[in-house]
């Protein structure tokens, strides 16, 4: 991973921006910028250099990981740490503005921060300038992705031999998680959802302990982590003699997904590709039931920037790796959601997720 290079690129963007330096507060964003993997730090970026300040848990770990920063093992909390160095940095202007992550600060962390940093610093909320960069995804990235996402799709056929009458979700996903484990995956992305029934009309069913019954789709929507990036992918399955009305609504979302997928190119509008799965959903006359958005980038976290939605101005570009996964919900009968990955190229985009999304029931 080239950790230099992004440090470099957004140390070019300081000064547009009116900052001499930027914390970086995020550990998905530290990851990126400089390689750190644990769940303490603080990265310091400014003009001449980068300071990266985790403590003593992490003393080994940082030095063997941490690429384009000096590190601070600190040995009391990182905040004072930081404004320590700071002091020492700043002798020779008066004025430092230092940029914060304040979507990614509580209230009382940006006070903690404000009251410890000597006179003559001013914290500013900073632009999201590294979820803009992580939006564009580079050939290690993307590597990282389609092996993340080929893991994840065997847990499906995993979830496939597994569900039938009578079992537990909870029985499913649990043979889903290990199959992960067992395949390499570090963890998965969130908690696996199989929802079945009528809890397959809830967005986010989480595995329950509810017993998978005869009639009605099994949604089954999981990703796993595998070198630090995500899957994420949905199928449904339906379960017993499938109805016209079932085969009528997984088809239209099928159509829908199908239409999206087609319209995701460079320089389309996310909220086009949104756009593009409506219709087909308003047309079949399920436009209502599609109740939430087309879908989200995924890379290092597993919802990222762009969010591909109404409202949303971001336009794709290649390098943009994107969800795509419509879905019909009747509340207190069932639901259905077919979910890919696909990866935005110079001409159109790539499908990362190869399972097949035909009509299946058990
Ligand atoms: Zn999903
Ligand atoms: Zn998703």
């Amino acid at each position: 991973m080239n950790h230099r290079g992004r440090q470099e690129n957004l140390r070019g963007q300081l000064a547009s921006c009116r900052l001499d330096a930027l914390l970086i507060s995020h550990l998905p964003n530290i990851r990126y910028l400089c390689g750190f993997t644990g769940s303490a730090g603080l990265l310091l970026v400014e003009e001449s250099g980068s300071v990266f300040f985790t403590d003593v848990r992490y003393a080994t770990q940082s030095r063997e990981e941490v690429e384009g920063a000096g590190v601070v093992i600190a040995r009391k909390a990182l905040v004072t740490a930081l404004a320590e160095r700071v002091a020492g940095m700043r002798k020779k202007s008066n004025e430092w503005r230092i940029g914060i992550e304040a979507d990614h600060l509580t209230v009382a962390e940006k006070k903690r921060l404000r009251d410890l940093m000597p006179r003559g610093v001013q914290l500013r909320n900073a632009p999201p300038l590294v979820e803009r960069a992580r939006m564009m995804k580079d050939a290690a990235e993307l590597e990282r992705i389609r092996a993340a996402v080929l893991l994840g799709t065997r847990l499906f056929d995993r979830a496939l031999e597994v569900i039938r009458p009578g079992v537990r979700e909870n029985e499913v996903a649990a043979e889903m998680e290990y199959a992960a484990r067992r395949a390499g995956a570090e963890e998965m992305s969130f908690p696996t959802i199989i929802a079945s029934g009528a809890r397959s009309a809830l967005t986010h069913g989480r595995a329950s302990s509810q017993a998978i019954a005869n009639g009605g789709f099994v949604v089954c929507d999981f990703g796993v982590i595998l070198a630090g990036y995500c899957s994420d992918q949905t199928r449904a399955v339906w379960v017993g003699e499938p109805t016209d009305e079932a085969r009528r609504a997984y088809d239209a979302v099928k159509q829908a997904q199908l239409s999206a997928i087609e319209s995701v190119r460079p320089g389309a509008a996310v909220a086009q590709v949104d756009t593009a799965a409506r219709k087909v959903l308003r047309r079949a006359g399920l436009g209502r039931y599609f109740t939430h958005s087309t879908g989200h980038g995924v890379g290092l976290e597993i919802h990222e920037a762009p969010r591909v939605a109404q409202g949303q101005d971001e336009v794709l570009q290649p390098g943009m790796v994107i969800t795509i996964e419509p879905g019909v919900y009747f509340p207190g009968k069932w639901g259905v959601r077919i979910e890919d990955i696909v990866a935005v190229t110079a001409r159109g985009c790539e499908l990362l997720t190869p399972t097949s999304k035909d009509f299946l029931a058990i």
